[in-house]
C-alpha cells in the first residue's frame, strides 16, 4: 500500500524557526496531492521529511503501515524529482536511467528490459538513449530525470516546484507527464507549488498551507 499518513508532524530548524506545525494528514494510495501556498510556508520541508532528506523534530510518517521515521531515504520506496535533475552529464541517457537500478544490484537483463521496454517509451526518449546528457535539451533532461525516477517503480513520487522552474510551457509539459505517471502507472504523487494555476488540474487533492499549517483541503 502506498498511502501516506502523517501524525502530529513537527519541524523546528536548529535556529528555532518552526517550519511545520503539528501536521496530521492521510493521503490515499494512488492520489495526486498538491501542496499549495506562498513561498516559505513549509511545503518543501514536508516533502523533504517524507523523502528522508530532512530530520523530523517530532511526529510520525507512515507509508502504508510502515513507520518511515528511521528508514534510510534509499529504502523508502520513494522517488524524488530534484531541482537540478541530478543527472550525470558525461554519461548517456541510458546509463542515467539505469543508474538507480544498478545501485539496487538488479541483473543486467532486467535493467536492460526495464530501461528499453519501459519508461523511455512512455517518455518518448527512445531515440536519444545513446546521447550524452550534455547535448540534450532541457525538456529532454526533465523527462530523463522523471524516467529515472519511475523506472525504479517507486510507490510515491515527490516533486518540488523547483524541478520545473523554467518557463510556463515546460511546466505545463511536466504537469502532463506527472499526471500520466500518476494515472497510468498508479504511482502516488506529492507535488509542491506556489502557482495557483497548477492547482486547477482535475483529479488532484489540493492541500493549502500557510505558516506551517494546513488551512484548506479540497478535491478538484
Ligand atoms: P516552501 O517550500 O513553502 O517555500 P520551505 O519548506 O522551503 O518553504 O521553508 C519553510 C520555512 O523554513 C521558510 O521560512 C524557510 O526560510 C525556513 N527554512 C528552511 N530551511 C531552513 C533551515 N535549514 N534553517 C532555518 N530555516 C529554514
Amino acid at each position: 500500500m502506498a498511502s501516506i499518513t502523517l501524525e502530529n508532524l513537527n519541524k523546528t530548524y536548529p535556529n528555532g524557526f518552526v517550519s511545520v506545525k503539528n501536521l496530521s494528514l492521510h493521503i490515499e494510495d494512488g492520489e495526486f496531492v498538491t501542496f499549495f501556498g506562498p513561498s516559505g510556508c513549509g511545503k518543501s520541508t514536508i516533502l523533504r521529511m517524507i523523502g528522508g532528506m530532512e530530520d523530523i523534530t517530532s511526529g510520525e510518517i507512515y507509508l502504508g503501515k510502515d513507520l518511515l521515521n528511521d528508514i534510510l531515504p534509499r529504502d523508502r520506496s520513494l522517488a524524488m524529482a530534484f531541482q537540478n535533475y541530478q543527472l550525470y552529464s558525461h554519461l548517456n541517457v541510458y546509463d542515467n536511467i539505469a543508474l538507480g537500478l544498478r545501485l539496487r544490484n538488479l541483473p543486467r537483463q532486467i535493467i536492460d528490459s526495464r530501461v528499453k521496454n519501459g519508461q523511455h517509451i512512455f517518455f518518448n526518449i527512445t531515440d536519444i538513449l545513446e546521447k550524452k546528457i550534455r547535448v540534450i535539451n532541457e525538456a529532454q533532461k526533465q523527462r530523463v530525470a522523471l524516467g529515472r525516477a519511475v523506472v525504479c517503480k517507486p510507490k510515491v513520487l515527490l516533486v518540488d516546484e523547483d524541478f520545473a522552474r523554467q518557463n510556463e510551457h515546460r511546466r505545463k509539459e511536466m504537469m502532463r507527464d506527472i499526471r500520466r505517471i500518476n494515472k497510468e502507472l498508479g504511482i502516488t504523487v506529492l507535488y509542491v507549488t506556489n502557482k495557483r494555476g497548477e492547482t486547477e488540474i482535475a483529479g488532484q487533492k489540493v492541500i493549502s498551507m500557510r505558516d506551517g499549517e494546513v488551512v484548506d483541503i479540497k478535491k478538484i
